[in-house]
């Protein structure tokens, strides 16, 4: 396995795979792996087949993080990245800095970026206003230098996928996007690297956004007429909270293909939701 920290590199190699008709599948990830990633890496070894080449790409974007949140101390592992990546069958492990993905930023020779105007704007979009124009800027760039067949994200974060499906699909990138299946602990907490910033009170505490989607689930299958979604959400958010260190900050029910919110639940209907566990935000979703 090879790891690459320049973007001239990293495109040369990319562009000469290309050339020789050679599959390129893509993980774009923030490291701290876990098995959640592991799976889209597997996923990623699948479609680019035997021939192909799975490139992981490893770099803590700070074009997504608020003013106030957790950059500087995001957790990196770079020698158990390496050693998950080779495990689950990269080829290649893209690890750029900031000098090199955003070169002279504050200085003026770095101002581009990638919006999305409107699946972007809810929820995620609402909680933390410029963190989807960092991810898709992020994207758009580790395509144009990785020049993926295939790229694969996670489920867990739902509206993500989607705002990249819908710049992919609107900017005409051709690359295709595969969503794999969110990857739980056996208690039913999503993977998430932020789970490491946990202590031994709030980690059975933060299974409690699992538990209320299968309590939403479970009040759609007992229902024989829809729910009011706003009656459900104030439930749900009482249930969250009776954790003493969750505070909620949105449920939101809507359609998973256009990002709508609904006033009435049924079967189908999609639910994501954010909470913090102490300072620890978390975020999970499901269909109902
Ligand atoms: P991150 O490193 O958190 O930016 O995530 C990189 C990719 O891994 C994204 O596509 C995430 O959606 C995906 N991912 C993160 N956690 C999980 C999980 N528990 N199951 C499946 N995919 C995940």
């Amino acid at each position: 396995m090879r790891v690459v920290k320049s973007v001239s590199t990293m495109q040369r190699l990319a562009r000469n795979w290309r050339r020789r008709g050679v599959r390129i599948g893509f993980v774009p990830t923030m490291g701290y792996l876990h098995a959640g990633h592991v799976s889209l890496i597997q996923r990623a070894r699948r479609i680019a087949g035997k021939n192909g080449i799975v490139i992981v790409s490893i770099y803590v974007n700070p074009a997504q993080f608020g003013p106030a949140e957790d950059l500087s101390r995001y957790p990196r592992d770079f020698d158990r990245d390496w050693q998950l990546c080779r495990q689950a069958g990269a080829d290649v492990i893209f690890a750029p800095n900031d000098a090199q993905m955003y070169p002279g930023q504050g200085e003026g020779r770095y101002s581009t970026y990638v919006v999305e105007e409107r699946l972007s704007r809810s929820m995620e979009g609402q909680s933390r206003p410029t963190h989807f124009r960092g991810v898709t800027t992020i994207v758009a760039k580790l395509f144009n230098i990785v020049l993926p067949d295939a790229a694969v994200f996670g489920a867990k974060d739902f509206q993500q996928a989607a705002v990249i499906q819908r710049m992919v699909q609107d900017l005409n990138f051709p690359v295709k996007i595969v969503v794999a299946p969110t990857v739980r602990e056996t208690d039913g907490l999503a993977m998430s690297s932020r789970n490491k910033y946990l202590d031994a009170s709030q980690r059975p505490q933060a299974t409690v956004l699992w538990k209320v989607i299968q309590r939403a689930k479970a009040a759609v299958k007992n229902s024989s007429r829809p729910l009011a979604a706003e009656k459900l959400r104030r439930e749900l958010k009482a249930f969250i909270q009776r954790q003493p260190a969750a505070r909620v900050d949105y449920i939101q029910f809507f359609d998973a293909q256009t990002f709508e919110p609904v006033r009435t639940v049924t079967g189908g209907t999609h639910i994501a939701l954010a909470a913090f566990l102490g300072n620890t935000r978390l975020i999970d979703n499901g269909t109902l």
